[in-house]
């Protein structure tokens, strides 16, 4: 069908190269890019597929235009880093190509999650003919179908939406994160904030936790209350919602190591003189930190992602709760990475076979929310995700 262009050679790209190369009627041809061309090249060498790899640096955004000009895709699919996002919807506008990525937009030197940067894009989109869709991973992504399925086929309201983000693996690394470091750790040292009544509350972070009981025998783990991006456009997208809060598990030892980071200043966002010197505290931690991809080979057990959801159907109380549970061993085996990417990557080669086939299109700038839920969660179920869902 076509022709895509990725942006980004990290531990998600990794499983989406993978999976677009699995999927040679939609992605005829596949363009991998990135700051470091050698990691495009290793990423390729994995494959039995050939695909072409290049040079970018996604800030700048005249580069990216020429690149995107001599690859000529039918869609940018970016798994960069969040920092890039305004810059590739620059260099998608200017060349008349979709776009997609999996993290919404965030300032360098601010900890900001919101999407009010990239829905400003929206009447630019819609004016030139594009589609730009956001947060097609698995949190954001996954869950905000799994919420509108829930919507579409068990609901006639929503009211409560739990996001609940388990990861029950370990690396047997004293400490490590599964995703970008800088990028995790940015997140989950932010404030909790969850919707209510039309309002956003604000907590410490880390303060709000709960145990949780996984399902199918994986045991039970301490939640902490967070903000995740895809909390701001279900309260944007869902009606009737009455509270929508995101949970993740985190071991107690990831915790100690994180207090003791935050606490002698490790994970400062701003910039210090050292020797002369100036360096962000965290940007040099990530550089100490193992490779999340590194991880792949390393990490057993499983995650499971879902989401509770409570609401009327017929005037009656319900309370559905949809889930994946995903083996990172299973991952590896497929495509070399662990649970963490394998989960994000899969969704992302989903959103992007469902624009570059048409199911899923429009003009302008779109949340995941804001289409049927009914082929995604079906190419869940085909791709490696299948999911369950309960009534509780
Ligand atoms: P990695 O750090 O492993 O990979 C990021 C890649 O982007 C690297 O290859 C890096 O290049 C490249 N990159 C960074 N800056 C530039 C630039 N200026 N120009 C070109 N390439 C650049 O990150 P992950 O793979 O873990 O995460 C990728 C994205 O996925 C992030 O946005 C993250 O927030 C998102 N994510 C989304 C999830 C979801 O469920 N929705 C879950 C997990 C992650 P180099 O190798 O040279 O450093």
């Amino acid at each position: 069908m076509g022709k895509v262009l990725i942006i980004g050679a990290g531990g998600v790209s990794g499983v989406v190269v993978h999976k677009c190369a699995q999927n040679p009627d939609v992605f005829q041809e596949i363009v991998l890019a990135s700051r470091t061309k050698s990691k495009c090249d290793a990423l390729a060498a994995q494959l039995e597929r050939k695909i072409e790899t290049a040079r970018v640096d996604a800030d700048n955004v005249p580069e990216l235009v020429a690149l995107i000009k001599k690859v000529n895709p039918d869609l940018v699919l970016n798994v960069a880093l969040p920092y890039q996002d305004l810059h590739i919807m620059d260099a998608c506008l200017a060349t008349g190509v979709d776009y997609l990525d999996t993290a919404n937009y965030e300032p360098p030197d601010t900890a900001r999650f919101e999407y009010r940067w990239q829905w400003a894009y929206h009447d630019r989109f819609r004016q030139a003919g594009l589609m730009a869709l956001l947060g097609s991973g698995f949190d954001p992504g996954v869950t905000s179908v799994f919420c509108t399925w829930i919507q579409k086929h068990h609901l006639d309201e929503i009211h409560e939406i739990d996001i609940i983000d388990c990861n029950a693996g370990s690396h047997g690394q004293p400490f490590a994160t599964n995703f970008n470091p800088e990028i995790n750790i940015r997140e989950v040292t932010a404030k909790g904030r969850y919707w209510e009544k039309g309002k956003w509350i604000e907590t410490d972070p880390l303060s709000v936790k709960q145990e949780f009981i996984l399902p199918e025998g994986l045991g039970s783990l301490n939640i902490y209350l967070m903000y995740h991006e895809e909390l701001e456009s279900l309260a944007a997208h869902i009606p009737h919602l009455k509270r929508a809060r995101f949970w993740m598990s985190f071991s107690d030892n990831y915790l100690k190591h994180l207090e003791v980071l935050q606490n002698v200043g490790m994970t400062r966002i701003d910039e210090v003189e050292y020797n002369g010197q100036k360096i962000v505290p965290l940007k040099f931690l990530k550089a100490l930190l193992p490779d999340p991809a590194s991880l792949g080979p390393l990490t057993k057990g499983k995650t499971c992602i879902g989401c509770k959801v409570k609401g009327l159907q017929d005037g009656q109380e319900k309370t559905v709760y949809v889930y994946n549970i995903c083996d990172h061993e299973e991952c590896y085996k497929e495509v070399q990475s662990q649970a963490i990417s394998y989960t994000t990557g899969v969704p992302a080669m989903i959103g992007a076979k469902l624009m570059m086939t048409g199911v899923w299109k429009g003009e302008g700038v779109f949340n995941m929310e804001q289409f049927d839920p009914d082929p995604f969660m079906d190419e869940l179920n085909r791709c490696g995700l299948p999911w369950k869902a309960v009534i509780l």
